[in-house]
């Protein structure tokens, strides 16, 4: 027998590239068995998962994981922010390993691949270096973070930048996140020692669906993710004057809804100009919010994300000025007010260039295209050199039921990260 070399390594779907969803070989494949296996745990009946952070379900799927990476021989540890960390030694186990992973946790109505799709393909990655026995240069990390869904308090520890004020990660429920943790077996009050650094983690790839539209839009099998898109949130308010519905003739209104809406339109403008941010307003609150009373006074969120920060800043500009001026049309005052500022978080050129290089070398077709999205590796390229890899949501459905990636679509990704974890750890040998 030929001995597999490392450019031959392949996830193998078992199903060609011609497979339907439907195909029954496909579904028979490793990777996708575990993905349809997780799912289980937590499995509602409409077909999605609530598989919320430490609960029961959370528990059970975490045993699974721990399990499943023991079975290959990675060595498991838990850290103080409940994060589960296998690792797959390298030739040089000293050096800083390559990590991949995501979270397995789910939104209350969620579906079988946001995260979970992340964590599974880099235990597949590892299945197949182990049963080909090769160990890569570097050691490989797989990572489950601890509640991506609420808190990112796994990936946070990790960067170093968990919120110190405990009461910031009290559940809905009135628990508290000490206890929280230390189901999963971390610990609140030593959480600082989760932190990592470049210096034991060289480079972060996170594989994910991409939970949006545009691979499929654009017929593309795999995307290079350029960045995480910086994010700011305000809250505006309006401010007007309360009057009677039938008696305040129209020209002696203060209507702070007729600013309001014209501040909806200035938003989605904004939105709208070249480039490729998105501008929303999502929530508004009317007072007194009566049929018969000319309303005085309108809250409302602006959320605005963009790569850039300088491209968001000028947009804010742009947008100031049409505040003003809708102030003085509509006799109202209008307030900015910052409530969220995210720094974009940008992925490392040479990991872009290595995913490209992977998905050419698979004759995978593919484009590169921003996060919208929040994602663990967000935290992670605060400490070290960050990639993300996209693979096709189907609709560009995501945290629902529905949630779709093919098992075709999946094996591709895995194998673009399989890739891209090879060439990283040449890169690194080379350095
Ligand atoms: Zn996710």
């Amino acid at each position: 027998m030929k001995p597999i070399t490392k450019t031959q390594l392949l996830i193998n779907g078992d199903c060609g590239c011609e497979a339907s969803p439907q195909d029954s070989a496909s579904r028979r494949h490793r990777l996708n068995q575990s993905i349809a296996r997780l799912a289980k745990i937590g499995a509602l009946p409409n077909g999605g998962v609530k598989r919320i952070a430490y609960s029961q379900e959370d528990i059970e799927a975490r045993n699974l994981i721990k399990h499943w990476m023991t079975e290959i021989q990675m060595q498991v540890k838990v850290d103080e922010a409940g994060n589960i960390i296998g690792r797959y030694p390298g030739k040089n186990p000293d050096a800083p390993a390559l990590a991949t992973g995501s979270h397995i946790d789910t939104v209350p109505c969620g579906g079988h691949y946001d995260g979970a799709y992340g964590v599974l393909a880099g235990l597949e990655v590892v299945r197949v270096l182990q049963e080909n026995q090769i160990r890569l240069d570097r050691s490989i990390e797989v990572i489950v973070f601890t509640d991506e869904e609420a808190s990112m308090i796994g990936s946070k520890a990790i960067s170093g930048r968990v919120i110190k004020e405990p009461n910031y990660y009290l559940r809905a429920d009135g628990t508290d996140i000490n206890t929280c943790l230390e189901k999963v077996g971390g610990n609140w009050h030593n959480i600082a020692q989760a932190r990592r650094s470049s210096q034991d983690i060289a480079a972060f790839v996170e594989l994910h669906v991409e939970q949006g539209p545009v691979l499929e839009s654009m017929s593309k099998q795999i995307g290079v993710v350029e960045g995480i898109v910086g994010q700011r949130r305000f809250n505006i308010t309006v401010k007007g004057s309360a009057n009677h519905a039938g008696t305040t003739p129209m020209q002696m209104r203060c209507d702070a809804l007729v600013a309001a809406s014209q501040v909806v339109l200035a938003v989605n403008q904004i939105g709208k100009t070249p480039g490729q941010q998105v501008a929303t307003v999502g929530k508004m609150q009317v007072l007194p919010n009566a049929a018969n009373v000319v309303p005085g006074w309108v809250e409302m969120s602006l959320d605005i994300r963009d790569l850039s920060s300088l491209h968001i800043d000028s947009l804010l500009e742009q947008l100031r000025i049409h505040l003003e001026n809708i102030a003085v049309a509509t006799n109202t005052q209008i307030r900015l007010n910052p409530c969220l500022h995210n720094e974009p978080a940008l992925a490392e050129p040479y990991i872009q260039k290595a995913i490209a290089l992977s998905c050419e070398s698979l004759n995978l077709s593919y484009t590169y295209l921003p996060s919208r999205a929040s994602h663990d590796a967000q935290e992670l390229a605060q400490i070290t050199d960050m990639g993300m890899i996209f693979v096709p949501s189907e609709m560009g459905v995501s945290h629902d039921a529905s949630e779709y990636t093919s098992p075709e679509q999946c094996i591709q990704g895995a194998n673009v990260l399989l890739q891209t974890l090879m060439q990283l750890d040449r890169y690194f040998e080379q350095q």
